[in-house]
């Protein structure tokens, strides 16, 4: 078997994918490849796939697949899958460090210590204890971040068309209800035609005023120049971000030059634990194909 590993993974990956044939990284091995590791920077496009003539099997470390043209691979007789349950409590953790870090004033407290400034008096935090947490899809992400932050204290509404009822958050039945309640909104939903933009000057305007978003779903759910013009004028008080419309985001990303906005580059899946659990269950699916 050809494998060829197209994107960041644990780097004991290939030795484990060793007895399974010969394992690669360099992609211009794809014309040979049968079996394609990606992440999501890899996109597998019906143009990749013109150069991959041998290729049977994309497996995607991680959840979505937006990253990969399923009817072409599908046209092609190429099975896709990948690794839906290892990355959620990764993923999570990240949800609530960015929660964290915005109200407590990380950042800025960082920085101004690195510059010489002892901002005690300035630096105001605010609590996450008793503030209504709304989230946007409550699947296996989702439902991790409820469990911590029903830790912190904090109220969990959820809207999800395909979730009746949650243990842990209170399911709301209306996208909207869940906007106008929220003091915290983190977004776990798929990028798809339903999600693509839901968050844009409309739904901006229904939230509470100052409301803090926290994105580890998909950049491309948020309208970003929406985002950026309601940043400015206040009606969303902070963003906090991992995900973008593209991996990088362009320099001229209205985002950038926003205020408010806390930053990190698509790390959430990528804690060591989870690169390994990921490596584990790629490993398993070999295995299973002999
Ligand atoms: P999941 O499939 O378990 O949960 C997604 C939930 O979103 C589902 O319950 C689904 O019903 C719901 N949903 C679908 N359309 C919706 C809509 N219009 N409104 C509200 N809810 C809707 O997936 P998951 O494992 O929880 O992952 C969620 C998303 O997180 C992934 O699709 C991916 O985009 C993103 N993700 C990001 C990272 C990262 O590195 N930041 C890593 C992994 C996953």
């Amino acid at each position: 078997m050809k494998i060829l590993i197209a994107d960041a993974f644990d780097a004991s990956l290939p030795g484990r994918l060793a007895p399974f044939g010969d394992v690669t990284g360099d992609m211009g091995k794809l014309p040979e490849a049968e079996v394609l590791l990606i992440r999501s920077k890899t996109k597998v496009t019906k143009e990749m796939l013109g150069g991959a003539p041998n290729l049977k099997l994309v497996i995607r470390g991680g959840v979505g697949l937006d990253n990969v043209d399923k009817e072409a691979c599908k046209a092609r007789g190429i099975e896709v899958m990948n690794t839906p349950k290892a990355s959620s409590v990764a993923v999570a953790e990240l949800a609530m460090a960015l929660m964290l870090a915005v109200p407590n004033r990380l950042v800025e407290a960082h920085n101004g210590m690195k510059e010489g400034k002892f901002l005690k008096k300035e630096l105001k935090r605010t609590e996450l204890y008793q503030k209504t947490l709304g989230l946007l899809g409550i699947g296996l992400i989702g439902t991790e971040v409820a469990k911590r932050a029903k830790a912190f204290g904090m109220k969990v509404i959820a809207y999800d068309p395909f979730v009746l009822n949650h243990d842990v958050a209170q399911i709301k039945h209306s996208m909207d209800e869940v906007l106008k309640e929220s003091d915290y909104l983190s977004i776990h939903t798929p990028l798809t035609d339903q999600t693509k933009g839901m968050l844009n000057r409309d739904a901006f305007a229904k939230m509470k005023k100052g409301v803090i978003i926290v994105n580890t779903g998909r950049g491309k759910v948020v309208a970003e120049q929406d985002l950026a013009d309601a940043l400015r004028s206040g009606q969303v008080g902070a963003y906090a971000t991992d995900v973008w419309s593209s991996d990088p985001p362009p320099p001229d990303s209205p985002l950038l030059a926003a205020p408010n906005v806390l930053m990190t580059p698509h790390i959430g899946a990528s804690s060591k634990e989870n690169l390994l659990r990921i490596g584990d269950i790629v490993v398993e699916i070999l295995e299973k194909r002999g």
